[in-house]
């Protein structure tokens, strides 16, 4: 009796480390290293998004220049 009871383990999706699921406050990630890694990643990619439509428009002005 209660050797039914298996520790699941998850693999980290940054670091590829396995870590255990039950009783993890970072899962899917293995440590609150991994947890901000992948966050600030996402910060990361929100920010290109915002700066990208800047660039588009830092392009435009030369281009109705040259039309006039
Ligand atoms: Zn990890």
């Amino acid at each position: 009796m209660g050797s039914r009871l298996k520790t699941r383990k998850v693999r980290c999706p940054i670091c590829g480390k396995k870590a255990l699921w039950e009783g993890n406050p970072f899962r899917p990630f293995c440590s609150e290293r991994c947890k901000l890694i992948d966050l600030g990643s996402w910060l990361k990619e929100d920010y290109r998004l915002t700066t990208g439509p800047e660039g588009v428009e830092e392009l435009h002005f030369p281009e109705e220049e040259k039309k006039e």
